[in-house]
């Protein structure tokens, strides 16, 4: 297939992939690591498909060199990587685990010998078991743990690492780990589970001061956004879409850039949900809205919403007909990303910090062919649409950075186990073979063109 040449992204714009720690390290019990809440949710009969687990993924604990290896081939300016609490503080209080630590020093050390900037995330989803036998997010205390934690990291690694991110994706915590309870650490609090938007957003915080305090240079956080598209222009749709928006989109964005919440008192019909911020102190908003240096942006797809009478939900959500589907069964809309940065520079002005992708990407069944390569054409689209869509967001005026395409090699795919494939390499599950993915060298060439 012929495609228009790739409009060419300002000087210096960042090309990367993403990963994070459960779903690539294994090696839950090496190196002096702790329990993750990971490692206790995936024992959990019929939580993830087929029993699957992170205890050994695809082994990159053991075979970083060759996935620094597989970047370099790449040729990616950047590599965000998530460094996994348990590793780093075993207990997720008291001392540090230095072999934990030596770890991400290997590795930053590397990727900055391969001329690649380290990006790491310091809160992938894998909470120290004993923090959440203690409450998890849902005591305030965790928040303090968070930023003490934060502290060791940077104390290490800050004199290399120039751009740190605090947490990924507190909604889904919030909503696939505390309210729906389909992720870890798999409790189904539904809108009980408000406190610990609000516990993450002030770890959030209290880390981004303990990593200015530690060296720290530039501190971002990264958070899941879809566009809440209405089913239809009713009233009740409208509505639905506006809560669903307000659930997604403004619960972790305004308190960070705005210093305040917005107006929960769409998300019940009784209006009732706004107690699940009782837990607001005096002060949390400042410390919360502190000066970031980004914000970093996961796009995956928009969600179409409709009311839903007689729920405790204000909403529910609607299929989206009419565009290809990954193998998740996700749209493929490219133009919602364009759609979402431009509602964000609309609804911060000049308070929207510079702008990160720092996820993006698409499940595919792929499969080698009898020679070994694997063609996947439905990636290549993918990310050539996106690109573009971002392309687009820049021209219109916006500051976006970088983009990390989610992901470099298939991996632990959370519930679906080793079922969705999001690699540009493949990886075969039971020997750890890497093969680059026909897309792997579509995205080195597009790479390499634009750094010309
Ligand atoms: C998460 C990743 C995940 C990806 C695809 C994002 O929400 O940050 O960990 O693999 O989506 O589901």
């Amino acid at each position: 297939m012929t495609r228009e040449p790739m409009p060419r992204f300002p000087a210096g714009f960042g090309w990367g992939v993403a990963t994070s720690s459960y779903q690539i390290e294994g090696a839950v019990r090496e190196g002096g690591r702790g329990v993750s809440i990971w490692d206790t949710f995936c024992r959990r009969p019929g939580v993830i498909r087929d029993g699957h687990t992170g205890e050994v993924a695809t082994d990159s604990y053991h075979r970083w060199e060759q996935d620094v290896a597989l970047l370099a081939g790449l040729g990616v300016t950047a590599y965000r990587f998530s460094i996994a609490w348990p590793r780093v503080q075993p207990q997720g209080r008291g001392p540090a685990n230095g072999a934990g630590l030596d770890f991400y020093d290997r590795l930053t050390d590397a990727l900055l010998a391969s001329g690649i900037t380290p990006v790491p995330t310091l809160y992938h989803w894998d909470l120290p078991q004993p923090v959440e036998d203690e409450g998890g997010w849902m005591q305030r205390q965790t928040a303090q743990r968070f930023a003490d934690y934060a502290a060791m990291a940077a104390g290490r690694l800050a004199d290399r690492i120039s751009l740190w991110i605090t947490l990924n994706e507190p909604f889904i915590v919030t909503a696939f780990g505390y309210a729906l309870g389909i992720h870890a650490p798999g409790r189904q609090l539904m809108l009980g589970a408000l406190p610990t938007a609000h516990h993450q957003l002030l770890g959030h915080g209290l880390a981004t001061a303990a990593l200015r305090a530690a060296g720290a240079r530039q501190v971002m956080i990264t958070n899941n956004y879809s566009p809440a598209w209405p089913a239809s222009q009713s009233g009740a749709d409208l509505a639905a879409a506006h809560a669903y928006d307000i659930l997604h989109n403004r619960m972790f964005t305004d308190p960070v850039l705005l210093g305040c919440y917005p107006d929960l008192t769409a998300l019940t019909v009784t209006g009732d949900a706004a107690s699940g911020l009782d837990c607001v102190r005096d002060g949390d908003l400042a410390v919360i809205s502190a000066p970031v240096d980004g914000l970093g942006v996961n796009y995956y797809m928009p969600t179409r919403l409709s009311a839903s009478p007689g729920s405790p939900l204000p909403f529910q959500m609607e299929p989206i007909p009419g565009y290809p589907v990954t193998a998740f069964g996700w749209p493929v809309v490219p133009a919602g990303l364009t759609e979402l940065l431009g509602t964000l520079a609309e609804r911060y002005g000049s308070a929207l910090p510079p702008l990160y992708i720092t996820e993006n990407g698409c499940s595919h069944d792929d499969k080698p062919a009898a020679d070994g390569t694997v063609d996947d054409q439905f990636r290549i689209d993918y990310l050539d649409g996106h690109l573009r869509a971002v392309h687009a967001a820049i021209a219109a005026g916006l500051d976006v950075r970088g983009y990390f395409h989610w992901t470099l090699a298939d991996n632990f795919e959370w519930s679906e186990g080793f079922h969705q494939r999001f690699g540009l390499v493949y990886v075969d599950h039971d020997t750890q073979a890497r093969t680059p993915k026909t897309s792997y060298r579509w995205y080195r060439d597009l790479i390499a063109a634009q750094r010309e």
